[in-house]
């Protein structure tokens, strides 16, 4: 039986744009995971990259048939380009690790401790972040504190995608199937037995972050709207609210016109009500939007991802 493809273990890097990075990244995988003598497979996922990542990613599976590359069609995102891989894994255990080095491969054996200790699920806890702006830790750390009290998962808080899966865990993933996908999230959904290690989050070997502002936001939308509906829920707070105190506020008027008190009166009342319940209406109107975009999407049901090529894969495996 060729061992590339019965692996012991799946490593599955998505990469997008990582030329300067990729060299030392497989090099550093191929270190750790050659002490472990098993056999192994290395998955690169070439999220469309316009770089020459998808070059050097071909010369290493040309050079190593350990390496695999999922060419796309084009940029499909971080958290489906992680779907692909797991996908296509065929390792009893998948270890998801990015390609950039801040998750380094060398506490990858120390997950596998724990998988051989009985655990089908163990994550990397960030216990230090380093090479991260001040901005990005406050608000990763808020983030992760936030969806971990209002969702009905326990998300450890500081936990990324690096982690390793066991084999029915993995299957498990693969069944699901929506969209707007929040991996980290998902992989707790499932349950089964879960633990963590932690490691020291090392800056960007090279290259600039993929994730600007803006996607990072839409990704936080994402996994709260993936797990919970509380903001939904916070118009039917909000309203009772407002009109528990509008009751209270038109007796309060009531009593002040009839004792003859004249309080209350002119335009700036009226328009400052107007506009801040036009606000609040508006708000809670894109919060609907949030969740209505994203249902429309899912009932699409376009395909995830696309493969324009894939290398080194059993011919005789299909798409999924
Ligand atoms: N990535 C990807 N597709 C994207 C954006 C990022 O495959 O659209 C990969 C990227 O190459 C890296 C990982 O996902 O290996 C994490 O991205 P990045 O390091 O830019 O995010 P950050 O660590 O800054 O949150
Ligand atoms: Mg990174």
């Amino acid at each position: 039986m060729n061992t590339t493809s019965n692996p012991t273990f799946s490593i599955v890097a998505p990469v997008y744009n990582e030329e300067q990075i990729l060299p030392t990244f497989y090099q550093r995988v191929v270190n750790v995971m050659t002490g472990l003598e098993e056999p192994f497979e290395l998955i690169l996922v070439n999220d469309g990259c316009h770089d020459t990542s998808p070059e050097i990613m071909r010369q290493l599976h040309e050079q190593d048939p350990r390496v695999k590359v999922l060419n796309f069609s084009r940029n499909f995102g971080h958290q489906i380009a992680i779907t692909a891989g797991i996908d296509h894994a065929r390792g009893q255990a998948v270890v998801i690790i990015d390609s950039d080095l801040q998750d380094p491969p060398e506490v990858i054996p120390q997950m596998i401790d724990r998988w051989r200790e009985g655990y089908q699920v163990v994550y990397a806890i960030r216990s230090e972040r380093a090479g991260e702006t001040w901005f990005k830790k406050t608000t990763a750390s808020l983030f992760y504190r936030l969806i971990a009290r209002i969702t009905s998962i326990n998300l450890p808080v500081d936990t990324g995608d690096f982690r390793l899966m066991d084999r029915r865990v993995v299957d498990a993933m693969v069944q699901i199937r929506e969209y707007h996908r929040f991996m980290r999230g998902l992989s707790v959904w499932v349950g089964f037995k879960q633990t963590g290690v932690p490691y020291k989050r090392e800056a960007r070997a090279a290259g600039t972050t993929k994730y600007p502002f803006r996607k990072m936001l839409r990704f936080a939308f994402d996994g709260i709207t993936s797990f919970s509906y509380l903001p939904l829920q916070l118009a039917t707070y909000m309203g009772f609210i407002v009109a528990g105190l509008s009751v209270l506020f038109i007796l309060v008027a009531m009593g002040l016109r009839l004792s003859g008190i004249e309080a209350f009166k002119g335009q700036a009342t009226t328009l400052v009500s107007v506009l801040f319940m036009g606000g609040v209406q508006l708000i809670f109107l894109g919060i609907i939007g949030e969740y209505l975009g994203r249902i429309y999407n899912e009932v699409k049901h376009r395909p995830l991802y696309l493969v324009a090529e894939s290398l080194g894969f059993d011919t005789s495996e299909r798409e999924p």
